[in-house]
């Protein structure tokens, strides 16, 4: 998938997301699994997360990106092995095409990092009622 296809389907899922959030918190850090055989380049997308978030409640927003490596499985030797991406997309014992992807090919939002200014704010100018 292009970085740019997929940075407006982030920012599409981080704003409904937001939206749905009653007291509007600010969001400090998206944790973000990215497998590598989805061939998203983390430092690309960063790029484009924070050219497409100018001007926007997102602006700032830190993405924190842990990649997955590929990992298959071969049902004929019963064994996970690591592809080489690009070059061998078999299993290197039996030479079995690859068929069985168990890693690498995540996109997916891990957690959102934020804290709720209002409610902090709340919380502290609370007269304090005598007893
Ligand atoms: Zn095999």
């Amino acid at each position: 998938m292009h970085e740019v296809d997929m940075t407006k389907a982030l920012i599409q899922t981080l704003q409904d997301w937001w939206q749905a959030q009653p007291d509007m918190p600010e969001i400090r850090a998206v944790h973000l699994t990215i497998g590598q055989f989805t061939c998203v380049e983390p430092a690309s997308l960063q790029f484009a997360f924070a050219a497409q978030t100018q001007d926007t409640e997102l602006a700032g927003v830190a993405l924190r990106i842990h990649e997955t490596s590929l990992i298959a499985y071969c049902h004929s030797c019963q064994q996970e092995y690591r592809p080489a991406i690009g070059q061998q997309y078999a299993c290197p014992t039996c030479h079995a095409p690859l068929d069985d992807i168990r890693s690498g090919r995540e996109l997916k939002i891990d957690h959102i990092e934020y804290r709720q200014p209002a409610s902090v704010a709340r919380e502290s100018s609370r007269p304090v009622s005598p007893s």
